[in-house]
């Protein structure tokens, strides 16, 4: 299994238009962060976790060369507002992708993209691909993706648990809490990725502190954080954090 972070950071991205603190007008390019999307390849099959405002250049600059399936976190803007240009793929694999997420976040995408549903089955500029809700664990080929509920202030939202290749992934960008039914999902994972926005606290995400207390209580091979804000400069969070926790940056591809 491989995995791509096509992008780590918070809703408004990094920089943050209208700022000029030290990490916004940092030249470290671990400090520039796109919109929250993760690549994952499995049993030959290419996966997409959310498209969010960036996708087209995430494709571009991280090398995304096709997509199977695409998995929806959520239909908040900074994860969705990029899937338009699902479309080259479905125009270059000449067939329908499916795109799955919850019954909820499969409702907004029906009327936010309206436009794909009516025309998606003749050919024109639109995705051509099939809405799909999903509630249980879906089979992309060989790769099994369960989704994962979990609270994002007062919302129920999913993040993915991804098995293929002998090994298990899990992925939750969005999260301020994790029902014990969905930590049962979390054993014996090879790695963890979850939502560590800022230092403080906030109502719809874990802080850093709550994130990693909740990474070593999944107790993942390699655990990792995301959705990260100009909060954290990328030098002195990961010192700070000691080996136990990665903070990733933009195009860092791991082979597990
Ligand atoms: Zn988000
Ligand atoms: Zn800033
Ligand atoms: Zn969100």
């Amino acid at each position: 299994m491989k995995f791509t972070f096509l992008g780590t950071g918070t809703s408004h991205g990094i920089p943050m238009i209208g700022c000029s603190c030290n990490v916004c007008t940092s030249s470290e390019t671990k400090n520039k962060r796109r919109r929250c999307s993760l690549y994952v390849v499995a049993e030959g099959k290419h996966l997409i976790f959310d498209t969010p405002p960036d996708f087209r250049d995430q494709v571009l600059t991280f090398g995304v060369e096709r997509v199977d399936a695409v998995f929806l976190t959520h239909p908040h803007a900074d994860h969705i507002f990029g899937f338009d240009d699902v479309r080259r793929f479905s125009d270059l694999q000449k067939s329908h992708i499916p795109v799955y997420g919850s019954p909820e976040t499969m409702r907004q995408m029906r009327t936010k993209f309206d436009y794909v549903d009516k025309t998606s089955h003749s050919f024109g500029g639109v995705p051509r691909v099939q809405f799909t809700d999903q509630m249980e664990p879906v089979s992309v080929g060989d790769v099994v993706v369960t989704p994962l509920p979990v609270w994002h202030g007062q919302e129920t939202i999913h993040g993915f648990r991804i098995e293929g290749d002998g090994k298990r992934l899990g992925y939750i960008p969005d999260c301020s809490g994790i029902p014990a039914e969905t930590l049962l999902l979390l054993e014996n994972m090879d790695t963890m990725i979850l939502d560590g926005l800022r230092p403080q606290e906030h109502p719809t995400h874990f802080s850093i502190g709550e994130c990693v207390e909740m990474l070593n209580r999944i107790g993942a091979r390699q655990s990792y954080l995301t959705h990260l804000t100009h909060n954290s400069e990328h030098r002195e969070l990961q010192a700070r954090l000691g080996k136990a926790v990665t903070v990733p940056w933009d195009g860092l591809k791991i082979l597990l």
